[in-house]
């Protein structure tokens, strides 16, 4: 749910500068999506998609792989808005015969980040099961190596703070090895000591004009927020505040926000503006109480939540419409 409600109220200014958002937009505080309510991205359909597979499946990574390669051909025929283009190409692979393990293309982009905060959560205590579900996860869609790790990245440090609201130490929980996240972590580690706000942050990692697609500054400005704000509302709206790919990094942020402070900070109003169907808040809360009820072995039987397959693409149809129509307006001024 904290990933789903970033990811809603992020949206609208995906792909601005933090200057242009601000002369568009004003001051944010709540939804501009759609007259003051929310919808969701792929970021939520993916994070969903990813837990429900994981109710499907029998708990092993093979059974997740061919579910989730199943639902992404789904997905894809349901004809998704602003999908990423690493992401189409491997669906499209998918859907034309391609197996799991040959879908992936060659991209460093943040789509697989946006899906493995859920399973630091489930699987975060028994490390090579987690780092298997991460690769599955990331590989049948995105092969380069950085996106792997960027997604188990996020995965440790979901898990970490399910334990402990501070982020985790040199030596314990998160470990990147690549050279690219290892100076981003510890920036992340220098910006947090010295108390700097996440833009400033972002900035200094090199997003000027707002925190790109690619997995490392994405990772990296997602953690800051949900580690430097004092509540989930304050991590969300500093993911905003950097601009660029902002639903995603809200979406991740929110994930890890969402952990840290509970569910219970996650504002109510902000929920109550989100207006999606047949994926709402209400299926969303389910799939995770079965989730729990799974993985805590509480009812080792809870199966996925049924969502209907029709509405998808009616909804879908819907919301194409409306990103076209921020697309035309983002076309007339202020500039
Ligand atoms: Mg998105």
């Amino acid at each position: 749910m904290g990933s789903a409600v970033g990811d809603a109220l992020a949206l609208p200014f995906e792909g601005m500068s933090a200057w242009r958002r601000k002369r568009m937009f004003g001051p944010v505080n709540g939804h501009r999506f759609l007259f003051g309510h929310g919808m969701f991205s792929d970021d939520t359909e993916h994070a969903c998609m990813v837990a429900q597979c994981l109710l499907r499946s029998d708990g092993t990574p093979g059974s997740f792989e061919r579910h989730f390669a199943r639902s992404l051909r789904w997905w894809l025929l349901a004809l998704p808005a602003g999908i990423g283009k690493a992401t189409l190409r491997a669906c499209v692979k998918l859907l034309l015969g391609f197996p799991p393990a040959r879908s992936g293309v060659r991209s460093a982009g943040n789509g697989p980040a946006m899906r493995s905060a859920v399973l630091g959560v489930l699987f975060g205590s028994n490390e090579s099961l987690l780092g298997d579900f991460v690769r599955v996860s990331t590989r049948i869609t995105h092969t380069d190596p950085l996106a792997e790790e960027g997604a188990l990245l996020v995965a440790q440090a979901a898990r970490c703070l399910c334990e402990s609201a501070e982020l985790p130490g040199d030596d314990s929980g998160m470990t990147p090895y690549s050279p690219q996240f290892v100076g981003a972590i510890e920036s992340l580690r220098n910006s947090l000591a010295a108390n700097q706000c996440t833009t400033d942050f972002s900035r200094d990692l090199g997003s000027r004009r707002g925190v790109s697609g690619f997995i490392v500054p994405t990772v990296a400005v997602a953690l800051h927020a949900a580690l430097s704000a004092k509540d989930y509302r304050g991590a969300i709206l500093a993911t905003v505040e950097c601009g660029g790919d902002t639903d995603t990094v809200a979406a991740i942020a929110g994930a890890l926000a969402g952990i840290r402070f509970g569910a219970d900070s996650i504002p109510k109003d902000w929920i109550d503006g989100i207006v999606d169907y047949p994926l709402s808040p209400d299926r969303i809360e389910l799939i995770a109480a079965r989730l729990a009820d799974r993985f805590s072995g509480k009812n080792a039987a809870a199966g996925p939540v049924r969502i209907p397959r029709l509405p998808v693409l009616l909804r879908n149809l819907f919301f194409l419409t409306l990103v076209l129509l921020h697309g035309f307006r983002r076309m007339l001024p202020p500039y």
